[in-house]
């Protein structure tokens, strides 16, 4: 809301008075934070708006598993009053970070009260990274209900480091909240429109675990194929024979860049190769997955076209 005010002769555009007198604290004084990586940096961001600054440590396109950070990580968190992370392994580096820098703020930690946490019972790999057999699977921002724990946490870890901005960050946290709300109803009306015989993919990743538990979606991955190198001739045919058994023609493996192998397996198998799906980080500023929500809406775009070539 603006009204203008006429001061002499010019016309002053004016914002409302209670913005007005919260305009320049808010100028100088942003409360620092940093996020451990992309996704939840954006989450950071949607919730503190302009209040706070945020610093991202892994970013965008960039493998929070095999981050190495740089004396300008240490910079920032030595700088922050709140540090978000993840949680659940996913950030092995993250306590060398913090004891190098020196941070001396708040580690707020957004899987803290998660619900039924995935176990890799197999010790799971994907970006070239080995997971310790029997821990956590730290990818639970795949399942929009743990986002929605996530921003609550969120709120929660800056409405302590920053009382007086407090009910603005809950009131963002309510409209973020909201909208994670609608899009989860929406990823669920997107998979009702695949046939349930048809909702299954060929994926390289075990980073979509929490999606498939929550939006009813099999994800088969073929064993030995890693998305750090070029598959084998003997995996291409493993896969293909997988694809022949279970009848899926969706597949989504980042690493088969090589246009001759993807040809080979639409030829041999009747594959469809879908677009690289965002799992572990956003696309850089202006890209089709710059945010969470866009990111999920570009991945369910994704897989239910896909799908419905099964
Ligand atoms: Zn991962």
């Amino acid at each position: 809301m603006s009204y203008r005010v006429r001061v002499g002769r010019r016309v002053v555009l004016a914002a409302g008075v209670a913005l007005l007198a919260s305009t320049p604290a808010v100028a100088q004084q942003r409360l620092k934070v940093v996020a451990s990586f992309s996704i939840i940096g954006d989450m950071v961001r949607e919730i503190g708006g302009d209040r706070i600054e945020v610093a991202t440590v892994v970013g965008a396109d960039q493998d929070a598993h095999t981050y190495q950070p740089t004396p300008s990580d240490a910079k920032a968190v030595a700088a922050a009053k709140v540090l978000f992370v993840n949680g659940l392994g996913f950030e092995g580096w993250i306590d060398r970070l913090a004891r190098a820098a020196p941070f001396k703020g708040t580690r707020v930690v957004l899987t803290d009260g998660i619900a039924n946490p995935l176990t890799l019972e197999s010790g799971g790999s994907h970006g070239g990274h080995k997971h310790a057999h029997g821990a956590s699977d730290p990818h639970t921002w795949q399942d929009i209900t743990n986002a929605r724990l996530y921003a609550r946490n969120i709120v929660k870890g800056l409405a302590a480091a920053d009382p007086a901005n407090a009910e603005a960050y809950r009131q963002r946290g309510a409209d973020y909240d909201r909208r994670l709300g609608e899009l989860d109803a929406w990823v669920k009306s997107q998979i009702a429109t695949v046939p349930a015989d048809k909702r299954k993919v060929i994926t390289g990743h075990e980073a979509f675990r929490y999606f498939a538990r929550a939006y009813g979606v099999a994800f088969h991955a073929p064993i030995g194929v890693s998305t750090d190198q070029e598959p084998s001739a003997q995996q291409i045919a493993g896969l293909i024979r997988l694809m022949k058994s279970t009848g899926i023609k969706a597949i989504f493996i980042e690493n088969m860049s090589n246009p001759k192998l993807v040809e080979q397996i639409a030829r041999d198998a009747g594959g469809v190769v879908g677009p690289a799906l965002y799992s572990d980080a956003l696309s850089k500023p202006g890209g089709p997955a710059d945010t969470y929500e866009k990111l999920f809406r570009f991945n369910v775009q994704a897989l239910v076209a896909g799908m419905q070539k099964n």
